[in-house]
């Protein structure tokens, strides 16, 4: 196994409560217990109304958190009724912010919104989960590399701390759906985006990490991306139970 470092981020999308910290607890003591000595992070996102609540919580640490999703306001604090800024959210304890989910996208962020919250995340100094992927009719349509370069080309500013941006690849029709790419799409992918990250924004060893459907029986296949430097995981994170036995799957 690569000793790089790898992600486990679980995006709980807009589920649990307070008493679901018991699942996060469950993570760390595993973690603590069995997996030492591997080099990993765990992230958190649940919804931003129990990211404070949670990260009091989080003694041991773990585990780190983050946000879903901030407001593309241009301010930190102020007269904006309803807006979330990146201080805010990490005030709240979180240390990572997923934004341009495609979940979000489908609800207004277009490439101009994306850029905007990668900016004020990146000034408060967040580590960033920037998504991209296509649908399956880009897919189908072998618009596939295309549309992931306009997705970056089109949002990520140069001048931003690019080494503090993890590029998470989640196909739309992968994403709760159950439905994998094969690894040799995902290799054609990822080596597609290392390229052009290295070209076109010099970053030197891009992070890139995969997200779709990620289970406990596809991690073991899953795991042989080379290029793959972690995962973002949905409904499969919900539960302790099924995280944990991802992590374990991804090591053994
Ligand atoms: C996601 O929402 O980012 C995701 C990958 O969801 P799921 O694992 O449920 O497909």
């Amino acid at each position: 196994m690569s000793s790089k470092t790898i992600l486990f981020i679980a995006n709980w999308k807009m589920n649990g409560s307070p008493s679901n910290f018991v699942e996060v607890a469950k993570v760390a003591d595993f973690l603590d217990k069995k997996l030492k000595e591997y080099k990993k992070y765990i992230v958190f996102c649940p919804p931003i109304s129990l990211l404070g609540y949670f990260s009091k919580k989080n003694r041991s640490k773990k585990v780190a958190f983050g946000a879903q999703d901030i407001s593309n306001t241009k301010i930190d604090f102020g007269a904006e009724t309803g807006s979330l800024s990146a201080s805010l959210v990490k005030l709240s304890g979180a240390q990572y912010l997923i934004v341009g989910h495609s979940e979000r996208r489908v609800t207004g962020d277009n490439f101009l919104v994306i850029k905007e919250k990668l900016l004020s995340a990146s000034k408060s100094k967040l580590k960033i989960i920037f998504c991209i992927g296509e649908t399956l009719e880009e897919k189908k349509k072998n618009k596939s590399l295309t549309i992931l370069k306009k997705q970056i080309l089109n949002s990520l500013p140069k001048k931003i701390n690019l080494n503090n941006v993890t590029f998470a690849y989640e196909p739309i029709w992968s994403i709760g759906t159950g439905l994998v790419p094969t690894n040799q799409y995902l290799e054609k992918i990822f080596s597609f985006l290392e390229t052009l990250l290295k070209s076109q924004f010099k970053i030197k060893s891009p992070k890139i990490i995969y997200g779709g459907s990620v289970n406990s029986a596809n991690i073991k296949n899953l795991r042989n991306i080379g290029a793959c430097s972690g995962y973002l995981i949905g409904g499969a994170s919900l539960k302790a139970k099924n995280f944990i036995e991802i992590i374990k799957n991804y090591y053994n």
